[in-house]
């Protein structure tokens, strides 16, 4: 958890981009603002105070908390905070549910809809959080180099899905981020195929996609193995899979937009043939959520700033047959950017 400094800090920026109180309710939000885990919590954040609502199930955790003043209500939040707030608020309309709203609004409540307020936040990294960006990135290089040593053909994939979370459990990882993907040969074709009981094939396309935690922070990346040599279509597939990946890494500097550092890595795939197998974002952002701001698809209005942590993994998707995406974390710097991952992107052939 981060300590008081950083969490007032946190809240001082927060405060000034407010134009009124913020009701947070978003619980990854709360956790980034105070370091509070609950499944029942929620902030009302003022120009002089923060009070912390949540029930009498987190007490004693809600005790620890400092720098905002904790009130235990009901198991309701939504009839706690109606007790105890009035007037104009904004509310996290992303999140709060219109029965939420309803009720509020039913107790006078004068609600203005706000979003992304602390997203913005959480998309531009301290440094204590990209050391355990960082760090997470290691063991994910470690665990990658690894599994290459592994037997691929004739095994399930949900049998090296398996052996996977064990070298990130005996790397030193403290969970996974998301679950891992393993998909051979056709299943590689659905982007979030997770792992079956597709017993992997020889000379095919193995996509696997993986991430952890350490101390709350997470990973993600993607490689795509070729078990044995591959039909030419699929070498071409990588070879220019593997371009779009670089000019995406290229164009994924601060000062440019999400949808033009897609455009980037989009214009490659196109040239080569398979524009039309390229059908998700380039990439999206990674901290606290293995998803979160801000996002690299063509539809973006955001703009990369440095201390954001995004993904470039542009991949090609090809129905019935094979899949092939290729993942880095980056972190956007002053002048350019960090690649976090860093397992080779030449490829790699397995047994
Ligand atoms: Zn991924
Ligand atoms: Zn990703």
């Amino acid at each position: 958890m981060a300590d008081v400094a950083t969490m007032t800090s946190r809240i001082d920026r927060l405060r000034a981009s407010l134009d009124e109180p913020l009701l947070v309710t978003n619980r990854t939000n709360v956790f980034y603002l105070v370091g509070f885990k609950s499944s029942n919590a929620a902030l009302h954040v003022e120009h002089d105070r923060v009070r912390l609502f949540t029930d009498f199930r987190y007490r004693e955790q809600a005790a620890a908390v400092e720098g905002a003043d904790v009130v235990e209500v009901e198991r309701s939040l939504t009839r706690g905070i109606a007790k105890h707030v009035s007037g104009r608020v904004g509310f996290e309309a992303a999140t709060m549910t219109y029965a939420e709203w309803d009720a509020l609004r039913a107790a006078g409540l004068e609600l203005v809809p706000r979003t992304g307020a602390v997203e913005k936040l959480r998309a531009v990294k301290e440094d204590e959080e990209l050391t355990r960006i960082r760090e997470a990135c290691e063991i994910t290089d470690r665990v990658y180099a690894a599994l290459a040593e592994e037997r691929f053909v004739g095994r399930p994939e949900t049998d090296l899905a398996w052996r996977m979370e064990q070298l990130f459990h005996e790397q030193g990882a403290d969970s996974l981020s998301f679950p891992l993907v393993v998909g051979s040969g056709p299943t590689g074709a659905l982007p979030h195929g997770r792992a079956g009981d597709r017993v992997i094939a020889p000379n095919t396309t193995v996509v696997i996609d993986a991430g952890c935690y350490v101390e709350g922070y997470a990973s993600d990346c993607t490689r795509t193995f070729a078990t044995g040599e591959l039909p030419d279509d699929l070498a071409r597939a990588y070879d220019v899979c593997s371009r779009a990946q670089q000019a995406g890494l290229d164009a994924t500097r601060a000062g440019v937009s999400g949808s033009d550092a897609d455009a980037a890595s989009r214009a490659v795939v196109a040239e080569g043939g398979w524009g039309e197998l390229y059908g998700h974002g380039m990439g999206h952002g990674v901290g606290i959520l293995v998803h979160e701001a801000p996002v690299l698809r063509p539809e973006s209005q955001d703009v990369l700033e440095p201390g954001n942590v995004v993904t470039v993994e542009p991949g090609i998707y090809s129905p019935g047959r094979f899949g092939i995406r290729i993942e880095d974390l980056v972190a956007v710097t002053d002048d350019g950017n960090d690649v976090l991952t860093s397992f080779t992107k030449e490829l790699v052939t397995v047994r």
